[in-house]
């Protein structure tokens, strides 16, 4: 390792390190304005010129890579001298609008105060060659030409950090200006992730808040006065921000560089769509039903709505028996309050009928992946995706859903990192995958089984890891032989050669790893997908090792943490069975109360027990059910059947429309906690700001109903509460407030005799497997539970966009919400020509259970007889489409194949449906 000495220190580096690397490692000030850490060296702006001992000339830091022995000085005069002359000519080139102390992102400006230098020394020909024009068109940024100096950092974050290449450098010399290709933001392929407005030094790209902020006088109060740092509330990447905030009101959301998840960069939701806090919308005060009506709401106080629950509640279990209240919690809650949950539904209603909404995605993925490796959650780090050979990705979405890791996956591929995308459309990674296998929709089963059949008769088998590792193999390469490549093609529609292509990358590649989304886990034979999926990784011996693995890329912000915490029917914290005595025995003596031992409903079972009427009370927690769910009238029904319904949430959502008792929560961005992301990283959620009016954390109203059902929780603080599961679940047993105030950590995290502060486990799996040796479940191909037909001929499948999160309950309370501003039905344009449909035009679309108007996007992004749409607005109601269809074991619904029609819209229509 060489090593050298700058300003008179000595220093080791590695070997191809250049200057700027190490200084910035050791924390010295090398100036700059065209370097990034986040960024390829550029050596443009020469400002980083320092003097090599031995050089007549000064060398650029960014681009000289070390040698042993070499001597550095960075602050001569002379170097002083060189770094002012050229920061007078940048400031030239936007003079009069150099602002000292200007903008927050105004390196520049910063820079000119230290060296001195005047804005005004050189004037030349730029004036009247360059045309000063601002973009305002972007929902949360603008851009001013006349500050910009042509550094390009704006121009490679887009290329570089989001792979997006929106920006250019456009013309010559005076002319050169840069530009959002085709002319402006709005017409460009920008996704508003603001990396540009990071990365610029001199506030030409600005976030559209702070511009605003800094351009009028404002009272002091709106000030940026502190930062907090918390977790993103929307998708479970799990980005890390700092809030910055002026008094109760925040003023940008700001990617922190040291996240191992985000390392600095974001998506537009994380990043922009935060408006939502100070909606007029929200619910600040508690609503209680004052007729028969729905939706007939007087307000109330927390008294009384308390007492009123807690007798309700407490009645209808004594005259109908424990099975009388269910509950239903939230993967956008926090770990704290989704445990509290939980145990309020065990120790105070005496059942297990509790479930949450990961239920209605990734409840597939916990069974399938338990059932092969033993344990339901990632297997490895998204650090990962730096070292990986090859990734497979099924069924997702990454650069619409979970943008961060999508644009970590463009960059692994430039890095030459080869890509496998198995998706019924054409997704944005399809174009930068070597192999994209387009199924036909619901197929996933026989197209990874057919994998497998190549793998296995081509000899590309990992036999050590099968013989090492593995068990059940015969009768899984039994299951596998029936599925060759001519008979998936026959069921998928993927070419045969195709298949053997994608085989023989993912088997050889010497590090695969794989990511799946919605796509394999919401269908008929979802838990099926995911074993097959996670057979194919020991087949090849794709787990246990850096860069390989089963991932799963979680919809919500907390879909791990609230089935980690035990807010499911079957099991308690870390999928713990309360079966197991030990188990109980453990929870009721923390609890002092007892454990109920049979296994609650899950969601779909408590909507049949609710239109049973064996179901009378629920309490549901942050889930728009009545939107959310497949088949919403059924579910609307069930709701309507209830003798007494309580929701809490941030909106008068459509299901707090139903409720007898609306409840006013608070948002991630308003209470203390903790969410754990998909790699099973658990990480602090802090307070930012004040919830409004008399909104309060789901922790609280729970401990409030449970004290006055004579079950108090005495939990003052949510660390106690974080205390409580640590001593009850040994994988979290090393987790607490204290130690997650460094950075997050990725359970298990045990706590042994010789080992107090565990580091966490990035990568799971690695000598053995929870159930000992890995088990190979064989699963055969089983049709959608709906296939298209003369009457219904096309296959609709349902997802989501870039810019909306779910149910939209936030993100329409935005201004994403008047980017897009409803769902579209994409249909290829062999379907549009066949049935009359035109672009932007409306179509009826009818299943067998309902029937939607939605605005028609021709696109070929999907395949000829498939059609796509989201599902974020309530106007659209695209779920009453949705059957009750749902998968084998976890009754996850299918919400990704359904049959239905679509005709152009002729006759008068609403939103809600045709007239
Ligand atoms: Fe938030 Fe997910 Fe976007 Fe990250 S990728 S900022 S976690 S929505």
């Amino acid at each position: 390792m060489p090593g050298i000495t700058i300003d008179g220190n000595n220093y080791e580096a590695a070997e191809g390190t250049t200057l700027m690397e190490v200084a910035r490692r050791e924390g010295l000030p090398i100036s700059s304005v065209c370097y990034s850490d986040h960024l390829q060296s550029y050596g443009s702006c020469r400002l980083c010129v320092v003097q090599v001992e031995g050089q007549r000339a000064l060398s650029a830091a960014c681009t000289t890579v070390v040698r042993e022995g070499m001597v550095v000085e960075t602050g001569t005069p002379e170097v002083r001298r060189i770094r002012r002359t050229l920061l007078e000519l940048y400031l030239s080139e936007n003079a009069g609008q150099y602002r000292p102390g200007g903008s927050a992102h105004a390196e520049l400006n910063d820079l000119a105060t230290e060296y001195e230098a005047s804005p005004l020394r050189f004037q030349g020909e730029r004036h009247t060659v360059r045309q000063a024009t601002v973009d305002n068109t972007g929902p949360y940024f603008s851009f001013d030409s006349s500050l910009c100096i042509l550094c390009a950092r704006c121009v490679r974050a887009c290329d570089e950090v989001q792979g997006q290449n929106v920006l250019h450098l456009e013309g010559r010399g005076f002319s050169t200006r840069v530009v959002a290709d085709p002319g402006t933001f709005d017409a460009s392929a920008c996704v508003t992730c603001g990396a540009c407005v990071k990365e610029c030094p001199t506030g030409a790209l600005s976030d559209k808040r702070v511009l605003e902020q800094s351009q009028r006088p404002l009272p002091a109060h709106e000030t940026p006065d502190r930062t907090v740092r918390t977790t993103c509330a929307y998708c479970g990447v799990g980005c890390q921000f700092e809030a910055q905030v002026s008094g109760n009101r925040i003023i940008r959301m700001y990617p922190v560089d040291d996240s191992p998840v985000n390392m600095g960069h974001a998506c537009v939701k994380g990043r922009y769509a935060f408006d939502y806090v100070r909606h007029p919308d929200r619910l600040t005060r508690p609503l209680i039903r004052q007729s028969e009506k729905p939706g007939d709401f007087r307000e109330g106080s927390w008294d009384e709505v308390v007492a009123l629950i807690a007798s309700r509640f407490t009645k209808l279990l004594e005259s109908n028996g424990p099975d009388a209240v269910a509950c239903i919690s939230s993967s956008r809650g926090t770990n704290e309050e989704n445990y509290l949950m939980q145990k309020f539904t065990r120790i105070c209603l005496g059942n297990n009928h509790i479930d949450n909404c990961a239920r209605v995605c990734h409840s597939s993925t916990v069974a399938g992946m338990q059932e092969v490796f033993g344990t339901g959650a990632a297997t490895n780090s998204l650090a990962d995706i730096e070292s990986t050979r090859l990734i497979l990705a099924v069924g997702c979405n990454p650069t619409e859903a979970h943008p961060v890791v999508g644009a970590r996956i463009k960059r692994a591929v430039r890095r030459g990192t080869k890509l496998i995308v198995i998706d019924p459309r054409k997704i944005e990674l399809t174009r930068y995958a070597d192999v994209h296998l387009q199924l036909r929709p619901g197929t996933n089963v026989a197209v990874l089984n057919g994998l497998a059949n190549v793998i296995i008769s081509e000899g590309l088998a990992d036999e050590r890891f099968i013989a090492e590792r593995t068990e059940n193999y015969d009768a899984y390469r039994e299951t596998v032989a029936a599925y060759t490549p001519e008979s998936v093609e026959e069921i998928s529609g993927v070419p045969a050669d195709l298949l053997r292509r994608a085989a023989r990358l993912y088997a050889t590649s010497g590090a695969s790893m794989a990511y799946h989304g919605l796509g394999v886990t919401e269908h008929l034979t979802g838990s099926y997908g995911v074993m097959a999926l996670a057979d194919l990784a020991i087949l090849t011996g794709n787990v246990g090792r850096p860069g390989t693995g089963i991932n799963p890329l979680r919809g919500q912000n907390n879909v791990q943490g609230s089935c980690d915490v035990g807010a499911l029917p079957n099991v308690l914290t870390a999928y713990q069975k309360p079966s197991d005595p030990d188990v109980r025995a453990r929870f009721e003596a923390e609890w002092r109360w007892p454990v109920p031992q049979q296994p609650g409903w899950k969601i779909p079972e408590m909507w049949e027990a609710a239109l049973a009427g064996k179901l009378k009370a629920m309490w549901i927690m942050g889930y728009d059910a009545a939107q959310t769910e497949p088949n919403t009238d059924l579910v609307r029904g069930a709701l309507a059947n209830l003798d007494f319904l309580v929701v809490s949430d941030l909106f008068l959502s459509e299901t707090a429309l139903l409720a007898h008792v609306v409840l006013p929560a608070s948002g991630a961005l308003e209470k203390d906690g903790t969410f754990t992301n998909g790699e099973r990283r658990v990480q602090r959620v802090r307070r930012v700001v004040d919830p409004p009016g008399e909104a309060l954390s789901d922790a609280e109203a729970i401990c409030e109903v449970a004290a006055a059902m004579g079950k108090p929780m005495l939990h003052r603080d949510p660390s106690e509460i974080m205390d409580e599961i640590a001593r009850l679940t040994p994988s979290l047993a090393g987790i607490s407030y204290e130690r997650l105030e460094d950075g997050g950590l990725q359970w298990p995290v045990p706590v042994t005799h010789e080992v107090s502060n565990h580091p966490g486990t990035a990568i799971l799996h690695t000598d053995r497997f929870p159930r000992g040796l890995a088990r190979f479940a064989p699963v055969e191909y089983v049709p959608p539970g709906e296939e298209p037909d003369e009457r219904y001929p096309l296959v609709l499948i349902t997802g989501r966009v870039l810019q909306h999160y779910n149910a939209g309950t936030m993100t329409r309370r935005t201004r994403l919400g008047e980017v897009v501003d409803r769902d579209l039905l994409e249909v290829h344009p062999d379907d549009a020509q066949l049935y009359g449909l035109k672009d932007h035009c409306q179509a009826r679309v009818e299943s067998r259970r309902g029937s939607v108007c939605l605005t028609v996007r021709v696109s070929e992004r999907v395949a000829p007889g498939t059609a796509f749409t989201s599902f974020h607005f309530p106007e659209a109601q695209v779920n009453t489409l949705l059957s009750s269809s749902a998968d084998v074991i976890t009754r996850c619904p299918e919400y990704k194949v359904l049959a239905v029609r679509a005709t152009p819209l002729r006759l008068r229509y609403d939103w809600r449906g045709i007239k």
